[in-house]
Parts: structure tokens; C-alpha cells; sequence
């Protein structure tokens, strides 16, 4: 349930509301907008709400039951869309922020070289995964700490923050050492424990569908994080599987202004997993920022070829430059800018 509080209600008419949930044994979550405040009851049923009589307590306007299973997640519990801050980038604001950098982080020169090359493109954060969530077990899984380390020096020479993926519980402390952001993998959208260890950070989490998840499934992930306390999640579509074999995935370019529609939380795409195919990046980024997309990520190489990881959907530096400049005009015509 949510308690929508007039416009200019008191602090202690907030408080009186809080007071009253928490008498009942209910979690709170208060959310301070700028027209007015909004009070989350987290748990609260329907013999609740009759019971506490809200709508007759002081400062309140109106009080509204979520219907979608996923509540904090959704438009319903706030109207504003949620901006998150990282160091200084807004992610969910009018800009369209983008993430860029390579599937893995495979040496220190090479992370550095192409954060500086990414930066150069118009990147605004560095991706790079050190623990990998690979197919195969023969496969490279990742350089792990060493591969942090060398994330947190390119952000050092750089300036942009960093985002790294957090494959399991026991390694959301060493991650969180040196991570901006906690990156969920498409393969962990459903791993409960994960996400409920993530919603007791305070770092944002950005959260990928599942490979063959659905938009619920999704927000229901984020839901996870957020009833447990952290409010700053990032979702992002990067491709279902579906029957066709022709690309890795099938980028769903109606999941974009869809989930707009129903959360409050930045939507990202990730073209270069939707895709599988570096050509067809450019054309589904700019169909992702005509859809609404807050946020991009793409898998930027120096030498592409040679990627240890995920090489044939990634840009090189001059192609991502190139693709930046001209999302540019695209942004402005749908109200945004990049
Ligand atoms: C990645 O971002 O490199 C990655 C492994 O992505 P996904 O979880 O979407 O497959
Ligand atoms: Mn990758």
C-alpha cells in the first residue's frame, strides 16, 4: 500500500503516518519528492489498510494499494522517475548516459588504453567484467581481484566510475571495495540471494533480464534488491532467446518503453548482447534511444579481434565515436540529449 501525503504536509503529519505503520509491524519507505511525499507500506494487505484508517489521519490525501506483485518498483510508488547519481554521472535524467568498455578486463594497459579511448568517444562510465560468467568452464573466467584493481586504476586515470559484475554472495564485499556499481548478470536475474544481499548495499545495482526471463520477472528481481533497502537499482534489456538463431539474441525493443511505463527506475540497453553482431549495433542503439532508452551500454575493444570475450559485438574505439556523434541529433529529437 502507498500513503500519497497532501502537498505541503507537515513533518509531523509524516511522522504520525510513519508512527502508525510502524505500530502495526509494517516496514516504511519514504520517498520526499518534490511536489509531495509518499509513504511505502511495505507488506500491508488489504484488512490493514481498513483497520489503520489512513485516509483520515492528518497531511494525507490518499491511499493507494499497488496492484503489480512488484510495488516499490513500480510507476505507481512514484510518478518522478528515480535518478541516480554516481559520482556526479545522473543516470535516469534527460541525458542519456552511456556505459562503455570491454566484455573483460584482460591487462592493465589494455583496460586503461580503452578507458582513456572510451572517454575520448563520449563514454560517461567504464565497463569491464573481472569475474565472468562464461558458457563454457574452459572458457577465460575472468582476471578476479587483479582485474578490479586495474578497473579502479583506469577510473583513477580517467575519472569515469566503474561498473563490474557481482556474480555471487560471497563476493559482493570485494567487488563493492571497488566498484561504483554492481553489475547482476542476465544468468543471475533470479538468484534471490544475490539480490537480496545486494538490496542491503548502498551501492546502485544494475540489473540485466534474464536470458528468457519476462519484463515481471525482471522487476521482480529489482523488487528483491529494493524491499531490502536499496532504492537504486538500474534495469536493462539486453536480449531474449527466442527461436531465432540468425543473431545471439533478440534485442526487445518494445521492453524499453514498456518498462518506462511501468517502473520509475532507469531503463538500460545493452545492443551489443541483444545483438551478438557488432554491424547491427549502431542501428539497435539508435532505435534504443528513439524507444526511451536512460541508459547504453556497449562493449567497446581496441582491437575487437582479439577480445578474449564477446569480440564479434563489439565496437572498436572509432566506431563507437562515430555512433556517439550521431545519437546526438537522435536524443534531441525524442526530448533528450546525450
Ligand atoms: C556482460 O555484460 O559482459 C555479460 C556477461 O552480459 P549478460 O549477463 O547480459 O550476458
Ligand atoms: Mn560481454
Amino acid at each position: 500500500m502507498i500513503v500519497v501525503m497532501k502537498q505541503g504536509a507537515s513533518q509531523s503529519q509524516i511522522e504520525g503516518v510513519v508512527n502508525r505503520i510502524e505500530e502495526l509491524g509494517k516496514k516504511v519507505h519514504l520517498s520526499r519528492g518534490e511536489a509531495r511525499t509518499i509513504i511505502g507500506v511495505i507488506g500491508a494487505d488489504e484488512h490493514m489498510v481498513n483497520e489503520a484508517n489512513f485516509e483520515v489521519m492528518d497531511g494525507v490525501e490518499r491511499t493507494m494499494r499497488v496492484m503489480q506483485p512488484y510495488k516499490l518498483a513500480s510507476r505507481d510508488f512514484s510518478h518522478e522517475d528515480t535518478v541516480i547519481d554516481v559520482n556526479g554521472v545522473k543516470i535516469g535524467g534527460k541525458k542519456v548516459a552511456v556505459i562503455a568498455g570491454p566484455c573483460s578486463v584482460e591487462s592493465r594497459e589494455m583496460i586503461i588504453e580503452t578507458a582513456h579511448m572510451v572517454k575520448e568517444g563520449g563514454a560517461d562510465i567504464l565497463r569491464g567484467g573481472a569475474f565472468k560468467p562464461r558458457s563454457s568452464p574452459y572458457s577465460f573466467q575472468g582476471l578476479g581481484e587483479e582485474g578490479l584493481k586495474y578497473l579502479a586504476e583506469a577510473r583513477e586515470a580517467t575519472g569515469l566510475p566503474i561498473i563490474t559484475e557481482v556474480m555471487s554472495v560471497d563476493e559482493i564485499d570485494l567487488v563493492g571495495e571497488y566498484t561504483d556499481i554492481f553489475q547482476v548478470g542476465a544468468r543471475n536475474n533470479q538468484n534471490y540471494s544475490l539480490l537480496k544481499a545486494l538490496g542491503k548495499t548502498t551501492k546502485p545495482v544494475f540489473l540485466k533480464r534474464g536470458t528468457s526471463g519476462t519484463i515481471q520477472e525482471l522487476l521482480m528481481g529489482a523488487e528483491y534488491i529494493m524491499s531490502n533497502g536499496n532504492m537504486q537499482v538500474i534495469v536493462c534489456e539486453r536480449g531474449i532467446r527466442t527461436y531465432e538463431t540468425a543473431t545471439r539474441n533478440t534485442f526487445d525493443v518494445n521492453a524499453l518503453p514498456l518498462l518506462k511505463e511501468l517502473t520509475h527506475l532507469p531503463v538500460c540497453a545493452d545492443p551489443a548482447h541483444g545483438t551478438g553482431m557488432a554491424n547491427l549495433v549502431p542501428a539497435i542503439t539508435k532505435a534504443a534511444v528513439a524507444a526511451g532508452a536512460d541508459l547504453l551500454m556497449l562493449e567497446v575493444h581496441p582491437d575487437p579481434k582479439r577480445a578474449w570475450s564477446d569480440g564479434a559485438q563489439s565496437l572498436n574505439p572509432d566506431s563507437f565515436a562515430k555512433l556517439v556523434n550521431e545519437l546526438g541529433p537522435l536524443a534531441q529529437a525524442v526530448g533528450r540529449s546525450l
